[in-house]
């Protein structure tokens, strides 16, 4: 088939589609006010990756609103992560669970759907409570990343289920997982391991990070990683024995210096210092000094590229006499970048989107997600089917509310076409 032909063939099967489950689109339409007032009431519960008793009532309120569907839920614990303080001391990280929510176990095709509780916004963060900006928008902490897209999931499914009783359609081969992390917001890295597994049993993955505000998706994505590196020196009275010290702040100025001038030296790569700590007091030479920072790569390649520059800046200045430098941390999430096998699932996405009069496309981002776990597993994914919104991770994070029924549409077509086998011959490879 030629794209012409193909695309010809998709959207007669989307339009058959649409037409016999006219009734679950309609009940969508008449969701909208219930998922903008569920968005105000998620929005105020503090859901900080930090906050474990947050977490938990957070995750006790999905598991409410998902058992609407019918899924059965597991907890999934995690493991602490280990963490570098700022005072240079290996520290664990208490994280949330993460929660599967499956229908349909058996069934051997099947969707995997993604997306996370947890925000960036800490329960002393002054920004708690959601607010209307004007009769469209709605402000508050998680409206669009993602409380707002976890509403979007959620009614997809619900139209989609509850359509098997409305419209007598037989699913059975047909299964869906929902995986729900809680620590995205810091990469991912307890709820890594799940998401690889989850993504073996699935051909295509559903990701709910915001759209732009124009509707745009995330095309490929960058790959990021956090590090830290901890210089340490010697302490010494800043008057009395000035010459004994060895300040460990002066020699990370002079590591964020070197660090700071591999940024530019390769197309793609982007290397961001961050967050500094060090010292005790005026009158101390410090002898400790902490960096976090983060990296952002294109390519594998890019990567061991950045290791080996990070390995040099270290090997340089742990060679200064009475210095010692440790390097913690590496990439968490690796990139995304665009093969055939995605492409065909975001030409397919497109098509559901032009059946509902939603313009889609794609852009490049430097920014990244479960989307990339998906893809690193080989698990062809759209990563941004949640709401339209912006200014997420600041005060000023916003959805446009209209947006709700919008996207929730586009996600049961997907869907829909998916359970129907309209895509089975348009997506690239078997299995996952
Ligand atoms: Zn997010």
């Amino acid at each position: 088939m030629t794209p012409q032909t193909m695309n010809a063939v998709l959207s007669d099967r989307l339009f058959e589609i649409k037409k016999r489950h006219a009734d679950a689109f309609s009940w969508l339409d008449g969701q909208q006010a219930a998922m903008v007032d569920q968005v105000i009431a998620w929005s105020k519960i503090n859901s900080g990756s930090g906050n474990l008793d947050g977490l938990r009532r957070m995750g006790e309120t999905l598991e409410d609103a998902f058992a609407k569907t019918g899924a059965d839920c597991t907890l999934l614990p995690l493991s602490p992560v280990r963490m570098i303080s700022l005072k240079g001391e290996d520290q664990s990280l208490e994280l949330g669970p993460c929660r599967l929510f499956s229908i349909r176990p058996q069934a051997p095709r099947r969707i995997l759907l993604t997306g996370h509780i947890d925000t960036v916004f800490a329960a002393d963060h002054p920004f708690q409570t959601p607010r209307w900006l004007d009769d469209q928008t709605l402000n508050g902490p998680g409206v669009a990343d993602m409380k707002g897209g976890l509403i979007v999931m959620l009614h997809a499914l619900l139209a989609v289920e509850r359509s098997g009783a409305w419209e007598d359609f037989d699913f059975s081969d047909f299964g869906w997982d929902v995986l729900i992390s809680a620590d995205e917001e810091i990469g991912s890295l307890g709820s890594a391991a799940y998401l690889a597994e989850r993504a073996a049993f699935a051909r295509i993955g559903l990701t709910y990070e915001p759209a732009l505000a124009d509707g745009t998706l995330a095309g490929a994505r960058k790959g990021s990683g956090n590090f830290s590196f901890v210089v340490r020196g010697r302490a010494a009275h800043a008057g009395r024995e000035f010459a004994l010290g060895r300040n460990a702040v002066v020699m990370m100025a002079e590591l964020i210096t070197q660090l700071d001038a591999l940024n530019g030296q390769r197309s793609g790569v982007t290397i961001n210092p961050a967050v500094i700590a060090g010292g005790a007091a005026p009158n101390i030479v410090p002898d400790s000094a902490v960096l976090r920072f983060n990296v952002r790569v294109e390519s594998d390649a890019d990567a061991q590229w950045v290791r080996e520059g990070l390995m040099a800046i270290s090997k340089d200045i742990g060679a200064r006499e009475g210095f010692q430098v440790s390097l913690h941390g590496d990439f968490n999430r690796p990139p995304k970048p665009i093969g055939p096998r995605n492409q065909a699932l975001f030409d397919i996405v497109s098509a559901c989107g032009e059946a509902m009069d939603i313009g889609i496309s794609y852009r490049a981002t430097g920014g990244c997600c479960e989307g990339n776990n998906l893809a690193a597993a080989n698990l062809p994914n759209v990563d941004t089917l949640g709401v339209r919104g912006g200014d997420i991770h600041s005060a000023d994070e916003y959805v446009l509310v209209e947006s709700f029924a919008e996207r929730a549409r586009l996600s049961a077509l997907i869907i829909f076409g998916f359970a129907h086998g309209a895509f089975d011959d348009l997506l690239i490879g078997e299995g996952a």
